[in-house]
């Protein structure tokens, strides 16, 4: 440093130093926790069972990965940085205080724990209150995510202003919650002030009467009175903290309510059938299921059905009468309530569902979702680790290969956010192509084709065909023309099996189906 420079005061700069440490640290500290909630949080919300999302609207998963995590890292960091220098404060305080007078902190001890549990008191009624705002918060937040996320549907309908309406209920309901929140806690705030005041007040008069006994001196008094000022401001400095920590541990509880939740199917674990004898028989004997949602109401009622390895089988039958629930269940996303399904033999629930999902069971649904990212990726969803020539002959199985590549960026095009930059047809054979690359033993395609066009229905129809050879099919479908060749047709109806046998045989028995063909052919005589 030049001669001419001034000095900088003395013990400033080792402060500065101290207080760019501490907010350093504190931030770092801060992220790392939220970060480290927020992964844990999406990792448990990823475990969950099917059911726990047909229970949950995603807008509301969404709040407390955001906003509560927030909330609950910002009290963390207010609790940290000034909770502590505050308790610190009363420590010390404390510690002056006894020293100049054990007597006359004695007395503030006695009248303290119950100012706490008061205290407690008020803050159990005020965290019960906070939930509830952020719950509604949530709500708020879920109605805007459906809304957005179903923009087509509510333009289509010109359900704007409507939804609009809606989202505003229940945002002003959350105003009026967080307004009554704060009109707690301002409560909080003033009792406590009016306390305090109360204290020191106590202090003179007690003091006073020490000082006329000469237990104490003039002067002690006074030093007495200072720091017990100290430890009120610092009491102060906590009750005005104080509404943020029942912000944050409401948030935090709603993050860790999740967390903790444990699912009934996990993820992964369980036996697996080494490949060579995989063979793809699936068995359905007595099952019986209602959704978890839906307790009461029977779904499935004793259902046995078997699909023979190699082979396909069709469920028809009319809407409603739980022809996907029971590719549901095949799926493992939700356990049957009676009954077992079997793959050669072994129950679907000792069987590892990672396996079984990844690498057996390949499954096309009536509205495919792809991803926001490139076809490629799409395909490679399937089977992570497959290799380009993998994802290229799947694609020119599934139909796929020549539309991929005429557009521009070929397999590198972007799909849009769920596929929306792409027609029916085109999403549904980029969806075959995804299942077929895993090359599973056995497919569920549930109405695949019931969304599309006819030139584009024929197409995904070859496509189908040339995917389900070789492997045990279970096909889920509306249009009866579609299952025609299949070796099974099985007619559901009211969760029973009606009747089954070939397509030929049916209708020589002239029940359900041949009733379902017949009307049909009313309804669409083009098709037949
Ligand atoms: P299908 O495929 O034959 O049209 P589904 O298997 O989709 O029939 O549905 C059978 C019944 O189960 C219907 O009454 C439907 O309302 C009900 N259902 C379907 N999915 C759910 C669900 N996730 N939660 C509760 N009920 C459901």
């Amino acid at each position: 440093m030049g001669p001419g420079l001034p000095k900088p005061p003395p013990g400033l700069s080792p402060q500065g130093l101290l207080t760019f440490g501490y907010i350093v640290l504190l931030s770092r500290v801060g992220e790392q926790v939220a970060s480290s909630m927020r992964t844990a949080l999406f990792s448990s919300l990823l475990r969950q069972d099917v059911a726990f999302f047909d229970a949950t609207r995603t807008g509301q998963l969404v709040t407390r990965l955001t906003a509560d995590v927030q909330e609950f890292k910002s009290s963390f960091k207010l609790v940290v940085s000034q909770g502590l220098r505050s308790a610190t404060q009363i420590v010390g305080c404390f510690a002056s205080l006894y020293l100049l007078s054990p007597k006359l902190t004695g007395l503030l001890l006695v009248v303290m724990p119950s100012l706490v549990g008061a205290g407690a008191l008020i803050g159990s009624f005020l965290r019960g209150l906070s939930r509830q705002a952020q719950e509604q918060v949530a709500k708020a937040t879920g109605v805007a995510d459906e809304v957005l996320g179903n923009v087509r549907t509510v333009r289509a309908f010109a359900m704007e202003d409507r939804q609009l309406e809606a989202y505003c209920t229940e945002v002003q309901r959350s105003g009026q919650l967080n307004e009554r929140l704060g009109v707690g806690i301002a409560v909080f705030q003033g009792l406590s002030n009016v306390v305090l005041n109360c204290i020191v007040l106590g202090t003179i008069f007690t003091g006073g009467a020490l000082l006329a006994g000469e237990e104490l001196s003039a002067g002690d008094l006074m030093s007495f009175l200072v720091a017990s000022q100290t430890v009120q401001r610092s009491m102060a400095n906590i009750s005005v903290l104080f509404g943020q920590v029942v912000r944050g541990l409401s948030a935090g509880a709603r993050v860790f309510e999740f967390m903790t939740l444990e699912p009934a199917v996990p993820l992964c674990g369980g036996a697996r059938i080494p490949s060579h004898a995989l063979r793809g028989c699936i068995c359905f004997q007595g099952v019986s299921f209602s959704y978890p949602t839906r307790p009461g109401y029977q779904v499935l009622r004793d259902l046995s059905l078997t699909l023979p390895p190699g082979k396909t089988v069709a469920i028809v039958g009319p809407s409603g009468g739980g022809k996907s629930t029971v590719a549901a269940l095949l799926e493992r996303f939700y356990e049957p309530t009676q009954g077992t399904v079997t793959l050669d033999g072994c129950e679907l629930g000792s069987l590892d569902p990672l396996w079984l999902r990844g690498q057996v069971i390949g499954f096309i649904s009536q509205e495919p979702v792809l991803f926001g990212t490139t076809v490629m990726e799409n395909i490679r969803f399937g089977k992570p680790g497959a290799s380009d020539a993998e994802v290229y002959a799947a694609a020119r199985r599934a139909n796929a290969d020549g539309f991929i590549r005429s557009f521009p960026e070929g397999y590198d095009t972007i799909v849009g956010e769920r596929g929306v930059t792409l027609s029916g047809g085109q999403k549904q054979r980029i969806a075959i192509a995804r299942a077929l690359v895993k090359d599973p033993v056995v497919l569920i395609l549930d109405e695949a084709t019931s969304a599309l066009d006819a030139e584009s229905e024929r197409v995904v129809q070859e496509a189908l065909d040339r995917a389900a050879a070789g492997r045990t099919v279970l096909v889920i479908a509306h249009r009866l023309s579609t299952v025609q060749g299949a070796d099974l047709i099985v007619v559901l109806d009211g969760g029973r099996v009606a009747e089954t046998g070939t397509h030929a045989e049916l209708l020589r028995r002239g029940g359900l189906y041949a009733e379902l063909i017949r009307r049909q052919a009313q309804e669409q005589p083009e098709l037949h």
